[in-house]
């Protein structure tokens, strides 16, 4: 299957790192029988997941490598916007340096496309972001499986660190870059999650013309996604899904002709995984990285992206970033007993935490009837739930009660 991008966005570079099709969706049958009880919600919901945890041949696939395939240019290329900064001569990068959070994904999958372009990498972790390391029983457990694990056999320098910034407000990261450059090295700074990067965005910016040419396979000649639910952590992948989403409504509504049956946009719902920063902090980013995005692609990013558009729930953040408490246990071990399928500890079961609720209380039909401007009495409505990946991480979690 094929999807085309219109010529400004498929001008942008771009290189492969997922396999070369789409990744699959498919359904959620037991989640949606199981969810679909309650009376009060009709027309039914159905769910289907989208598998970004199997969209790439790289170790531990999942959304980091989607954002990576429109950076990698940029790291390749000799004026790169975060690499080595102003110099006299151009210099091919020669490592690359990333962060996280101990367990995170991010920094693995940075670690693996480093192996690809045949670059050093280095990773620094934090050992005061989020809960995860306190929580743990076995410390030392948490700190050499799971990703730390898989970072270190894809050989990358993994450097631990204690504090955080918030201690004296310095920023540790200058002086790692500093120290590379004085041993002739030529770093090339990829920030957390890859959201802080000019290009972050675009990969799933992308995703959303991918997801729409699935939904006529999936769904049939005019089904479509109504809502998409994704993890909304350093903000770009969702912010990316909303640009692409727009640009795909802009363009559906200018073929449309006027009398068709007005088109109600896909609303791409992201669900917070940390309780640290308010929600309103989260939207301000997220709007910054969609309309980002946005101008890139060829959008208006003032008027074509608003406030609006940026939807995020912060209800089901559980106690801390990458803290496995007794509710997102349960969630994670109930998808994995009715449905087969493996969510992450710290993102995707979060994700799911949030749709089981929009559906099982009603939220998503009454949202659903709101947009219609009517009462829906019949059909059904369509929610994709976006696997972001992070299984890898769950034996560091393995001592959690
Ligand atoms: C990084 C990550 C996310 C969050 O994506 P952001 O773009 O940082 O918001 C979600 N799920 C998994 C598994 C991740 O590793």
């Amino acid at each position: 299957m094929s999807f085309s991008l219109p010529e400004t966005f498929a001008k942008l570079p771009r290189y492969p790192l997922l396999y070369p099709y789409p990744s699959p969706i498919h359904p959620l049958p037991a989640l949606t029988r199981h969810l679909n009880h309650n009376p009060r919600s009709a027309p039914a919901v159905s769910l289907f997941a989208k598998r970004e945890d199997h969209s790439s041949p790289l170790a531990c696939a999942g959304n980091k490598y989607r954002k990576l395939e429109y950076i990698v240019p940029d790291i390749l290329s000799n004026s790169s916007l975060h690499g080595p900064g102003e110099r006299s001569e151009a210099k091919a990068t020669t490592t690359l340096v990333t962060e996280g959070a101990i367990q995170s994904n991010h920094t693995v999958q940075v670690a693996s496309v480093a192996r690809r372009l045949g670059l050093e990498a280095i990773v620094i972790l934090h050992k005061a972001t989020g809960g995860g390391l306190t929580a743990s029983s076995d410390k030392d457990v948490f700190l050499r499986t799971g990703n730390v694990q898989i970072a270190r056999l894809l050989g990358a320098e993994v450097r631990m660190l204690e504090d955080s910034s918030t201690v004296d407000n310095s920023d540790p990261i200058t002086p790692i870059l500093e120290g590379l450059r004085a041993q002739g090295k030529v770093p090339y700074w990829i920030p957390s999650g890859a959201s802080l990067h000019p290009l972050g965005g675009l990969g799933y910016a992308r995703c959303a013309f991918e997801i729409a040419a699935q939904e006529k396979e999936q769904l049939g000649e005019n089904g479509r996604f109504d809502y998409v639910f994704v993890a909304c952590g350093s903000g770009s992948t969702v912010g990316g899904l909303i640009a692409g989403f727009k640009l795909l409504q802009k363009i559906e509504a200018q073929r449309q002709d006027e009398n068709a049956e007005r088109v109600i946009g896909r609303k791409v719902i992201g669900i917070l995984n940390s309780p640290t920063k308010p929600r309103e902090y989260h939207e301000g980013r997220v709007l910054n990285f969609a309309r980002r995005a946005a101008y890139l692609i060829g959008l208006d990013p003032e008027r074509d992206v608003t406030p609006e558009d940026v939807q995020l729930d912060d209800r089901f953040a559980g106690t801390a970033y990458g803290e496995l408490d007794q509710t997102s246990k349960k969630t994670l071990a109930f998808l994995a007993q009715e449905e087969g399928v493996i969510v992450d500890p710290v993102y995707t079961v979060k994700v799911m935490r949030g749709v089981m609720h929009w559906v099982q209380v009603g939220e998503l039909i009454r949202d659903w009837s709101r947009r219609l401007e009517s009462s829906p009495s019949e059909g059904r409505v369509n929610a994709l739930f976006i696997h972001t990946g992070g299984q890898s991480a769950l034996s560091a979690y393995a001592d959690i009660e």
